[in-house]
């Protein structure tokens, strides 16, 4: 039987920093969100509104050129930056220098796209969250893994996960492989599921927030926002992954008295936080 420990409320207050009084957003973190493509956009606009609502500073979108209206719409808080081409994303290049990067959310699979992603983990050095079609093209070149900074979260739901892994016959043998991935890569694997397991080496711990309202569509690039925010505002690496996945669960749990699972929708997610946050206090 596979040891983990619980994250439940008493750990996550050990991990939370509540805002001092005298911060300001230049010092609260700036966090980037890369991803989009023609049709998938909606992807991008969740990623970028949550990783704002969850407390950082400052945050980028940086997307095809086709998104430009569409996020400067959706979220006037974010600052957008546009790759070259129109309908996906071919050089991820930019001058600014954020404090944490998600990849992933909506960005399509192109040739294209992969040859951008591969030179951008090549010279980047800036702290990633990799997720949804990042880690798809990743799975496709597994040699590219070894680009990845130490500690980078990673946050595949299970099908992802087994595209980087391969296939599992049994539960123990999910985590025996999960487990040596994360030890081969040095990476922090956010097991998407219900419940979600966090796998840092040999350290696994089991989520206790969530429900049946999160099975649903955006609700896994919500995550990337958050966890992207929580990294941009300097928390550790594990602690952004268990804190990230924490509230990202009690929002539904909050949530669940007043929208049932059926009425629950990705933007729900990013309204409840609020509610959440107060709540560890
Ligand atoms: P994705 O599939 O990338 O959109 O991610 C879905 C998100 O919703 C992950 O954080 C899952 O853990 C969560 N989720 C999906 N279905 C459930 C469920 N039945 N119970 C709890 N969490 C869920
Ligand atoms: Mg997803």
């Amino acid at each position: 039987m596979m040891h983990s420990t619980v994250v439940d409320k008493q750990t996550i207050s050990s991990i939370y920093q509540p805002i001092i009084a005298t911060t300001h957003k230049g010092i609260q973190g700036h966090a980037m969100l890369i991803g989009g493509s023609y049709g998938k956009m909606g992807s991008i606009c969740l990623s970028s509104k949550a990783a704002i609502k969850f407390g950082c500073g400052l945050v980028t979108a940086f997307i095809p050129k086709c998104g430009y209206d569409i996020v400067q719409i959706a979220v006037p808080e974010v600052m957008v930056l546009t790759d070259d081409q129109d309908s996906c994303i071919s050089k991820i290049h930019f001058d600014i220098v954020p404090d944490a990067i998600g990849i992933g959310p909506g960005l399509g699979q192109d040739i294209a796209t992969q040859q951008g992603l591969y030179k951008f983990l090549k010279y980047n050095s800036i702290p990633l969250i990799i997720d949804a079609d990042a880690l798809n093209i990743l799975a496709l070149h597994s040699d590219w893994l070894s680009l990845l900074p130490p500690k980078t979260i990673i946050t595949p739901h299970l099908k992802e996960l087994e595209r980087l892994i391969g296939k599992w016959n049994s539960e123990a043998e999910l985590f025996e492989k999960t487990i040596a991935f994360s030890k081969k890569h040095q990476l922090i694997v956010v097991m998407k599921g219900a419940p979600t397991y966090i796998v840092y080496g040999e350290l696994v711990y089991q989520n206790t927030t969530g429900n049946a309202a999160l099975a649903t569509a955006g609700s896994g690039d919500v995550l990337t926002g958050v966890i992207t925010s929580l990294l941009a505002q300097s928390y550790e690496p594990i602690n952004a992954a268990l804190l990230g996945v924490y509230l990202h669960g009690l929002t539904a749990d909050i949530a669940f008295p007043e929208t049932g699972y059926q009425s629950f929708i990705a933007s729900d997610i990013i309204s409840y936080l609020g509610k959440a946050y107060l709540s560890l206090s």
